[in-house]
């Protein structure tokens, strides 16, 4: 079977006949049995999807089929799907099934997609590099010997090694861009508050966002589409009108896009993607686009806020894991005290126990103001700043992240090392705005290259046409 970058091209198949559901749901499944070994997935639901398949093909048939038909879909572990595992990519989880399915999930499946497995990930999104999940990690399909990036490594890999079409990730500070850029697709977090998250596991509440990762810049739009906008089941989400994304792919007229002076001179950028970000920047001018320079001078700022802030938030949302209502509880504690300390100390991995313990200590009594409210005060400057370019420039361009995948280990050993892998994906999130990673090119080894666009609040329909002109300016 051919290799389907777009639901364009397989909806099209499906209508002359050419294909159908349930060979696409085979082709798929016999590509993850294929690549097994990256493990990108925890748990595949190979008779329900194939099941699916063959329903929707019946609707196909007579002409009742969904939006999103032919679409094929895995999911991040952190999102709810009724009766299904969920678990964080966490032991802290372990056999705790899901008694709902989640508003993104369910609009997918409203309009026919089908979801076909659940995806490794960083435990509880907290990583960079899919190093930090209980079930081991994931490798990057374009080099097995690196990391897919994190936390929705899996999700990335499940598109990358084509055994789906789209998947759901989510992106607290960068976890769908970072891993998309590492991967060689399209990433998309939306602007905070535009997609529901019931249903979404939460790791730091007022960054957490769904994303989209997919091969094509019309799937991310039309997936967008689908799941974006109000819900009664989460009061933070957006009731903002949704746009026909898909629709509005194109750029019209002259653009303005600045840079950022501090990324480009940031000490850990790799040069050759500096040059890459260079050699896009100079196309921009040559179509015509305004490029210019502008200062950022809280750069060096924005990732410990970033981690000030989630780890406090983090501390709080997984108090609930207790050993009481969900998943694991140690077997043979003396007493209730014991039974909360071992189930948290024996569920947990090393990375999250870590951000539990600095979120702690950072929302402790005496140390609150210096840190917490602290940083709340320069989140709110980071945004202002930011917000500041885009009144002036329609978008930002940067590099997602400062170098390509790096190997498996490289930085396991040192936390801060891995921080930085974040260090310019987080502006968007600190600061609530919608962003995507672009696969632009590759290094000479053949590893991935994304660039990052970040617009104003709600421009998602802009963010996705800058994307396409940009990936047609490439050729
Ligand atoms: N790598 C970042 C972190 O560890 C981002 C994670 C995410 O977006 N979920 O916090």
């Amino acid at each position: 079977m051919k290799t389907y970058t777009s639901l364009n091209l397989i909806q099209q198949d499906l209508k002359d006949g050419s294909l159908t559901c349930v060979e696409l749901v085979d082709y798929y499944l016999n590509n993850i049995e294929k690549s097994k070994h990256l493990n990108a997935y925890l748990e595949v639901y190979a008779d329900e999807a194939k099941a699916l398949a063959r329903e929707i093909d019946k609707k196909f048939a007579n002409g009742t089929a969904g939006k999103l038909a032919g679409m094929v879909v895995a999911t991040k572990d952190v999102l709810a799907f009724e009766n299904h595992h969920l678990q964080a990519a966490s032991n802290i989880l372990e056999g705790y099934k899901s008694q709902y399915t989640g508003t993104a999930v369910q609009r997918l499946l409203d309009e026919d997609a089908i979801i076909i497995g659940r995806n490794n990930c960083d435990e509880f999104g907290m990583g960079s590099s899919n190093e930090n999940s209980a079930f081991g990690s994931t490798l990057n399909a374009q080099d097995e010997n690196r990391v897919p990036g994190g936390s929705s490594g899996g999700s990335a890999v499940a598109v990358q090694a084509d055994t789906c079409l789209v998947s759901l990730g989510s992106d607290t500070g960068g976890s769908v861009r970072q891993p998309a850029a590492f991967c060689g697709i399209f990433g998309l977090k939306p602007t905070y508050s535009r997609i529901s998250r019931h249903g979404l596991i939460a790791y730091a509440s007022s960054f957490d966002c769904i994303g989209i990762l997919t091969k094509s810049v019309e799937d991310a739009a039309i997936t967008l589409e689908v799941i974006a906008g109000k819900d009664d089941f989460d009061s933070t989400v957006s009731q903002k009108e949704v746009p026909v994304y898909s629709q509005q792919l194109e750029i019209k007229g002259k653009i303005k896009i600045a840079y950022i002076k501090e990324t480009l001179e940031a000490e850990g950028l790799d040069p050759k993607i500096k040059q890459h970000l260079e050699e896009k920047l100079s196309l921009l001018k040559k179509a015509g686009h305004e490029v210019e320079a502008v200062s950022l001078p809280t750069l060096e700022y924005i990732l410990p806020t970033y981690y000030i802030l989630t780890t406090a938030e983090s501390s709080s949302n997984l108090s609930r894991y207790d050993g009481v209502k969900f998943g694991y509880r140690t077997p043979t504690p003396a007493n209730l005290e014991a039974m909360y300390k071992k189930t948290r100390s024996e569920g947990f991995g090393a990375e999250v126990k870590r951000r539990i313990m600095l979120g702690t200590f950072v929302l402790s009594a005496s140390y609150y103001d210096a840190y917490y409210n602290k940083a709340q005060k320069v989140r709110r400057i980071i945004r202002e700043q930011t917000k500041a370019i885009l009144n002036d420039f329609d978008f930002i361009l940067a590099p997602t992240t400062p170098t390509t995948a790096f190997k498996i280990g490289e930085h396991t050993k040192n936390p801060l090392e891995m921080y930085l892998a974040d260090l310019y994906t987080v502006q968007a999130s600190v600061a609530g705005l919608p962003a995507i990673s672009i696969p632009t090119g590759s290094d000479e080894e053949g590893m991935p290259i994304g660039l990052q666009a970040v617009a104003n609040d709600f421009e998602e329909g802009k963010l996705l046409a800058f994307s396409k002109h940009l990936m047609n300016l490439n050729n």
